[in-house]
């Protein structure tokens, strides 16, 4: 047993690197009537059964959980003469925990309104914004005097009474157009327009208002960390962040002020796969490589009706944390109202959190492998409407898909932060429709092809700029070698694009002369020399039966492949395959993905897994070994949750490539805690798995 003295935490604790050892967090949110009702020994017990060694609680903003003294915060009314913040800081000190204090300023009581209108969010017709969940209550302007000058004392006064390590942002980034005074002015003077009457993401004044708020929400970032370490220097305020990439921030001031980044993605909602978990950690780390990066997790059902006091089913609590670790996250969960009515998430998180403290030992230190790279597309995607935006992520979504069921590991890089020298981390990245790009940003991807990278594209890629003005061709028509013989088409019905001789691209396709294409295509002709694999077919009716047949033989690019003078491998996919992929689930398209994809790499990929099941994989390393996680989706949840029962996998053979220069000294599963045998053939190593039950690390530790 680990003394306190002796844990990796008592080493940070109160250092500018406390989130260093910040790696399984508790979050309690306190709601009003707790102080009279909550049990502070039970939470005692749940930190220590989930072995947490950090803690997120409410401290202020909408209801202050301590005796605040700033006029118009309001404070439970059931706190009495207690102090239930303080309290629970006080026990998880006791414990060597690290502490981040919550605070929610995206709601004011009506004395607040009445006493300062200009903290109150307007509509468009400029009234007052009462609340949607809470009538009685009014929504905060994020933008201004609210945020910049009343939740500063708030943050202030909580770093001076407490024990704390940050402060945390929760909802601190406003709802959408403000139209308060406040607003109206600071953004004509930034910008020139009145504010905003849509959100289409190519109107100039939406385009502008985004990137006010941008700044001004970077600003207040900056504002509120600076003032906290003007009390406590190693601490920090943490802004929470959303389940997307960083799109919102302007990057540096995340640089300087953020050292730990976390995913607000608590749970699924509605048809969602299970590895979107990682798939959102993925996407913080396209920006910040090297930054750990949590994962907010859910006690209860993430759902549209928001049963925010329920329970979520034990296996889905544990496979999405799962999820979240075999893509290198760090577990966090949260939960709503510190009295409990229905205990049955305790276990199930502490099965959770206790496996990640069995691995974390190897993969806590290592980063993420990967010889692929998907293209994070964030200068097309901030443009759009958070609300929207999911829309435009549709073929994004398919290629992800098509390489889970591929079993490649790969990361997300982002544009934002896409130079030739960060490209050149990968063999090959994958663009599935990034349509917004700059001609800096299409330099370096024709940078990366020149060193001899590999490129995988499809649709609308470059066909805009990255304000979104469209261009007469692709800005990487070179790339590509096709020039656009005429205009996108969208709504396209009952296309097919058809094989074209023998090439590995239309391999494993059985007997079939031609597959579904594209809903949305664009017409292209060669420019240099390529290979077609597949060849469109032209338009035919698909009504009345008796005129569905094809005029004319397959003619025109239904995929562009070619080989560089460098050596590498580009592919062109002139429509919409990813999003037909996704949402029909087109098991063709799937292939038809992962095998350009495994072409224009060009080698055997550095993992292979064999065996029958689905997996998400994921591939970490550093000096001392590699890590392979296998997470086990193979259920009939996986697309839809909640998990009720986990379905074991197994026998499964992976291959790992053992990079130059490094002998493999053991090979060990991490969750089974068992060491394997394994061989060796060339630079590869093959290590039999007899079964998975939820996850498994394979771990290669080299001399
Ligand atoms: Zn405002």
């Amino acid at each position: 047993m680990l003394k306190i003295e002796d844990s990796p935490a008592a080493s940070t604790l109160r250092t500018p690197d406390w989130y260093k050892t910040a790696t399984r967090w508790t979050q309690l949110t306190f709601v009003e009537d707790d102080p009279q009702r909550y049990d502070p020994a039970f939470w005692v017990e749940v930190f220590k059964r989930t072995q947490s060694n950090a803690i997120c609680l409410s401290a202020g903003g909408y209801i202050a959980y301590y005796p605040s003294e700033i006029p118009l915060h309001y404070v439970s009314k059931f706190i009495g003469d207690t102090d239930p913040f303080g309290t629970l800081v006080a026990e998880a000190r006791r414990l060597d925990m690290h502490v981040m204090a919550r605070v929610d300023p995206h709601a004011i009581h009506a004395d607040a309104a009445e006493a300062h209108p200009e903290w109150v969010s307007l509509t468009a017709d400029r009234r007052p914004r009462e609340h949607w969940a809470m009538p009685g209550i009014f929504v905060t302007c994020a933008y201004s005097s609210y945020n910049f000058d009343f939740m500063t004392k708030v943050i202030v006064e909580i770093a001076q009474k407490y024990d704390i390590d940050a402060l945390f942002g929760n909802r601190w980034q406003g709802h959408g157009v403000c139209y308060c005074k406040a607003c109206e002015e600071n953004f004509r003077d930034a910008s020139g327009f009145d504010l905003p009457q849509t959100t289409t993401a190519s109107d100039p004044v939406w385009q502008a208002w985004a990137a006010w708020r941008r700044t001004t929400l970077t600003k207040l970032v900056a504002h509120w960390d600076t003032e906290v370490k003007k009390v406590k220097p190693h601490a920090s305020f943490i802004p929470n962040m959303s389940g997307s990439s960083l799109m919102e921030f302007d990057l540096s001031v995340i640089k300087k002020h953020c050292p730990i980044l976390f995913v607000d993605h608590q749970g699924r909602r509605n048809v969602e796969p299970a590895w979107s978990a990682g798939r959102n950690g993925k996407r913080i780390r396209a920006t910040f490589r090297d930054r750990p990066v949590g994962l907010i997790t859910s006690i209860g059902p993430e759902e549209i009706p928001r049963w925010k006091d329920s329970v979520q089913t034990g296996p889905e609590i544990e496979q999405w944390i799962h999820a979240g670790i075999t893509q290198g996250l760090f577990p966090w969960f949260t939960k709503f109202n510190a009295c409990i009515p229905d205990d049955r998430w305790v276990q199930p998180t502490a099965n959770a959190f206790k496996l990640h403290a069995k691995v974390e030992p190897v993969i806590g230190s290592m980063l993420p492998k990967a010889e692929i790279a998907i293209i994070d597309p964030a200068t097309t995607l901030r443009h759009w409407d958070p609300d929207k935006r999911h829309l435009a992520e549709l073929n994004d979504m398919g290629f992800y898909h098509a390489l889970v069921e591929a079993r490649l590991p790969f990361e997300f890089l982002s544009d934002q932060i896409m130079t030739v020298e960060e490209l050149r981390r990968y063999k090959l990245v994958i663009l599935a429709n990034a349509t917004y790009l700059s001609d800096a940003q299409c330099q370096a991807l024709r940078d990366f092809v020149v060193e001899g990278g590999s490129v995988v594209a499809a649709h609308q890629t470059s066909l805009y700029d990255e304000k979104g003005a469209a261009r007469a061709d692709f800005g990487l028509a070179d790339v590509f070698g096709v020039k656009m013989t005429s205009a996108p088409r969208a709504n396209v019905r009952n296309s097919y694009v058809a094989l074209n001789g023998s090439h590995p691209i239309n391999a494993g396709f059985g007997t079939a002369q031609r597959i579904i294409g594209g809903t949305e295509d664009v017409a292209v002709e060669p420019t240099t020399s390529l290979e077609t694999p597949f060849l469109k077919i032209p338009d035919f009716p698909d009504l009345p039966m008796e005129e569905v047949y094809p005029r004319q033989p397959p003619q025109g690019v239904g995929v562009a492949a070619r080989t560089t003078e460098a050596g590498g491998r580009v592919v062109y996919i002139p429509w919409n395959i990813g999003e037909v992929f996704w949402t029909y689930m087109a098991e063709d398209q799937g292939r038809l993905i992962a095998n350009a994809v495994k072409w224009a790499l060009g080698k055997t990929p550095e993992v292979t897994v064999e065996g029958r099941g689905v997996f998400d994989v994921g591939l970490h390393e550093d000096e001392k070994g590699r890590a392979l996680c296998l997470l086990n989706l193979t259920n009939p949840m996986m697309m839809k949750g909640p998990l009720r029962d986990t379905w074991p996998v197994g026998p499964l053979t992976a291959t790992l490539e053992i990079p130059k220069g490094k002998k493999l000294k053991s090979v060990n599963l991490l969750v089974a805690d068992e060491a394997v045998p394994f061989r060796i053939s060339d630079d590869r190593v093959t290590v039999d798995i007899s079964q998975i039950e939820t996850m498994e690390v394979v771990h290669l530790a080299w001399e």
